[in-house]
């Protein structure tokens, strides 16, 4: 069987799978108070298209799926869709990211399928106000509860947090705190300009190496063995429950081992997060591509992977960083 392998040698086994751009939060970070401008439903992939294109990926050696957003919930039997997708047998693992307000009442039917392993939910404070604050909504009271009800189902939780200067730095050391008896995963993200308007105005830029020194300044901390391909570099504190890893997304230290490629969910294929869309995988299937054109064009589209997210920058054709992460899929 051919594999997906690039012209640096990586090869591609994770496919990222934005399923709406449609979202029922409003981050600050990922898009503006009023949204962004949302495409005609007719636009989107249907199920349909996502279950065939990650099964022909599957079959060029991807295992794992990461389906994400805007905000997958909102999507109409987003659940029947997982189901869908757990039939597929070359598929290991299938992993959500989720900002958690719609989900509680859908875990025990997804931990029964098995297939779908960690939920990544997203919670930028452990404070109520400014958590609805940062997301335009009055959500943190269901998304608190959802936190502690995936905590105790059989998925494997980590909770995604995007560092904000001014914002929410000073709660970095408590989110650390909260590993202590938690059996969870925290991750601090570097923020991006992915939010409908480019480079926000910041008081500090929160790098990984200052996320990380912050955290040293309480806790003796030791890294432990990531998977070659993981986005964050991770760490244990000693009787922790949980742990913590930071995600370079900004400064772009991990590109080396990137084994990931992402489709939008109107079916635009993308090497990089920072690159600005490779092709339209939507109109070539509509216009009646077999599985095996399908097989030849991701073989010949992986090629073009650029060595990394400053090369896939600085080869963008339509302007600066600015598309609001929740119609690339963060
Ligand atoms: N709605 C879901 C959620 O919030 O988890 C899934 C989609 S969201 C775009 C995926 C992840 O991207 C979330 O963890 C979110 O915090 C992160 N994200 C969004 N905008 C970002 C930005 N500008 N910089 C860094 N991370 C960002
Ligand atoms: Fe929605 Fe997720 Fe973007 Fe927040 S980060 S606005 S929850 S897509």
């Amino acid at each position: 069987m051919s594999k997906l392998v690039d012209n640096f040698g990586r090869q591609i086994a994770y496919i990222r799978l934005a399923v709406t751009d449609r979202c029922n939060l409003r981050c600050q970070y990922c898009m503006p108070a009023h949204g962004i401008d949302i495409v005609p439903k007719q636009e989107l992939l249907t199920f349909k298209e996502m279950y065939r294109l990650i099964r022909v990926l599957t079959e060029l050696g991807v295992t794992k799926v990461r389906l994400t957003g805007g905000e997958p919930f909102v999507r109409k039997d987003f659940v029947g869709f997982l189901e869908m997708l757990s039939y597929n047998d070359l598929l290991d693992a299938i992993n959500i990211t989720t900002n958690g307000a719609l989900i509680s009442k859908h875990i025990t039917e997804i931990e029964r399928l098995g297939k779908v392993k960690n939920i990544n939910l997203s919670i930028d404070s452990l404070q109520a106000v400014k958590f609805n604050e940062i997301t335009r909504r009055n959500a943190f009271d269901e998304v608190f509860n959802t936190m502690g009800l995936l905590e105790k189902s059989s998925l494997n939780l980590k909770l995604n947090v995007v560092v904000q200067s001014g914002i929410n730095t000073d709660e970095i050391k408590d989110f650390v705190r909260f590993t202590k008896d938690r059996n969870l995963a925290v991750r601090f993200i570097e923020e991006m300009p992915f939010n409908g308007k480019g480079q926000r105005e910041m008081q500090e830029n929160w790098t990984f190496n200052k996320i990380l020194n912050e955290i040293k300044t309480e806790f003796e901390v030791t890294e432990i063995q990531s998977e070659k391909s993981s986005t964050s570099r991770n760490y244990a504190i000693e009787n922790h429950r949980g742990t913590f890893g930071i995600i370079p997304a900004f400064t772009r230290t991990i590109c080396n081992d990137c084994n990931r490629i992402r489709i939008t969910s109107t079916g635009t294929f993308k090497n990089c997060l920072f690159d600005d869309g490779v092709f339209n995988l939507r109109d070539f299937i509509r216009n009646g591509a077999s599985n095996d054109d399908l097989k030849k064009l991701f073989l010949s589209l992986v090629k073009a992977k650029p060595a990394n997210g400053f090369v896939a920058e600085a080869n963008r054709t339509n302007g600066d960083v600015s598309e609001s992460m929740s119609t690339i899929g963060g």
